[in-house]
């Protein structure tokens, strides 16, 4: 499956502006092109579909547009807010949060959801940080809502401080977004603002609309229209020199090209709102996805460079910090900012390289040869002089098919480069940055 991406004109689905998309195989196009859900990539979450050449009669239009208003969440974001102030009035022996439907109850609306689980005495530090009080939503073709460990949010927070930035956008950060509005709340001298863009409706209650914004990032669409749109439009504009930075961590489905697509949107909202322009600056960024997507993100983005720093999840067995004899986190920060000021712990084992003038995990070890701290994933690569290149250190040259590779592994010849890691040599079911 390849993405044509955003395309002017597409139709919507509850989602926004749909993608085109169009079947491939050998790397060619097969078959006609057609138009499907920019947010999920499961069916059963939203079946939409059009072919793009398909002729849609005005009934059915209507229809779809009928279907897609009765889509929306059953309570607008200002209605939220108002429930919300009505909620922190009650005394604790009222305040309710149904389970079933992830919403704050108030005293009239108990009837209604008499028969679902629900938690009592819903206190202010609960509703301060709702990303312990909603469960995450785990299901991997939409949500794939796996939250930071306090070790990684508090190192993000930190770094962002220590490079004086002032406000925040977070971009599928829930839990980023939540600390620094509580500490925000919390200490006087903290001056850390953040702006909340997710899909994640539920956050609606807990927030005002300055605070966050219902958005989805595969097509850069905000749900709160012109309104939403300006909220974030005036929290990118610099007032009183606070610098701003940006900070997503998507779903790591693929699709790269359609996350791309919207954050150089968002860059070009950030420069519009100068008036000098920003020149040809970029707005700083911060990027987390898995490090087997580097090359398809330099692509897109050759300013950005890859810190070795692992950026772990409370909810993934597989992506949590090394040391402890687990599995290592593959997940890792891509930023234009430049990476020698980027300082990673040196308690967790990170060191400054001088010659690559970044911080590197301790496995990383300097290769006289590349001349590069060559690792990817944290553990000490080996040079191979007829790759003319490290690899991984469980790999081994194959001559037949004339690369490094896994010990077991077909040596079959594909033509296209793989769609995980760009190399050619195996598809991506068989791409060896997965394994
Ligand atoms: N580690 C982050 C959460 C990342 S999980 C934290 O702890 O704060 C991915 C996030 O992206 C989730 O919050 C999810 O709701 C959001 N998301 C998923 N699909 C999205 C889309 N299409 N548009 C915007 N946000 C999306
Ligand atoms: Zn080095
Ligand atoms: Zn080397
Ligand atoms: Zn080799
Ligand atoms: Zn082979």
């Amino acid at each position: 499956l390849a993405l044509f991406g955003p395309a002017p004109g597409a139709p919507s689905c509850p989602h926004g502006p749909a993608l085109l998309f169009v079947k491939t195989s050998q790397g060619k196009e097969e078959g006609r092109r057609f138009y499907a859900c920019s947010a999920c990539r499961d069916r059963k979450d939203c079946n939409f579909f059009q072919w793009e050449d398909e002729k849609v009669s005005e009934t059915r239009l209507a229809a779809r547009e009928e279907y897609n208003r009765n889509h929306q969440p059953s309570f607008t974001h200002r209605q939220n807010l108002d429930r919300y102030k009505n909620f922190v009035l009650l005394p604790l022996s009222k305040r309710r949060f149904c389970q079933e439907c992830q919403q704050l109850l108030l005293p009239a609306e108990w009837e209604k959801h008499s028969d679902h689980q629900f938690l009592c005495n819903i206190t202010t530090t609960q509703l301060k940080s709702p990303s312990q009080l909603l469960y995450p939503l785990e299901n991997k073709k939409t949500n794939a809502q796996y939250l930071f460990t306090d070790r990684s949010c508090k190192f993000l927070l930190n770094l962002l401080i220590d490079l004086g930035f002032r406000r925040v956008l977070s971009v599928g950060t829930p839990r980023l977004h939540e600390m620094i509005q509580s500490k925000a709340s919390q200490e006087e001298e903290f001056n850390v603002r953040s702006l909340l863009l997710d899909i994640d409706f539920r956050y609606s209650q807990f927030y005002t609309d300055d605070e966050f914004c219902h958005y989805n990032m595969f097509n850069h669409h905000f749900f709160g229209g012109e309104a939403a749109r300006e909220t974030c439009r005036k929290f990118l504009y610099e007032e009183n020199g606070e610098r701003v930075v940006m900070v997503a961590d998507p779903p790591f489905g693929g699709l790269v090209e359609a996350l791309a697509s919207s954050f150089k949107k968002l860059m070009a909202m950030w420069r519009e709102t100068e008036k000098e322009g920003h020149d040809n600056k970029e707005m700083p960024m911060f990027w987390i996805f898995p490090y087997f997507f580097e090359s398809r993100i330099l692509d897109f983005f050759p300013s950005f460079s890859m810190m070795d720093y692992q950026v772990d999840y409370d909810n993934h067995a597989l992506y949590k910090h090394g040391k402890t004899g687990r599995r290592q986190s593959p997940v890792r920060i891509f930023t234009n900012l430049t990476p020698s000021t980027i300082v990673l712990p040196e308690e967790e084992g990170y060191r400054f390289c001088t010659v690559c003038q970044r911080y590197v995990s301790s496995g990383n070890q300097h290769c006289e040869i590349c001349n590069s701290c060559t690792s990817k994933d944290g553990r000490q690569w080996k040079h191979c002089v007829l790759c003319k290149k490290c690899v991984k250190p469980s790999w081994f040259h194959c001559s037949n098919c004339n690369c490094c590779t896994l010990q077991k592994h077909s040596c079959e010849k594909t033509d296209v480069g793989c769609f995980v890691c760009g190399k050619a040599g195996h598809k991506r079911s068989a791409c060896p940055s997965l394994s």
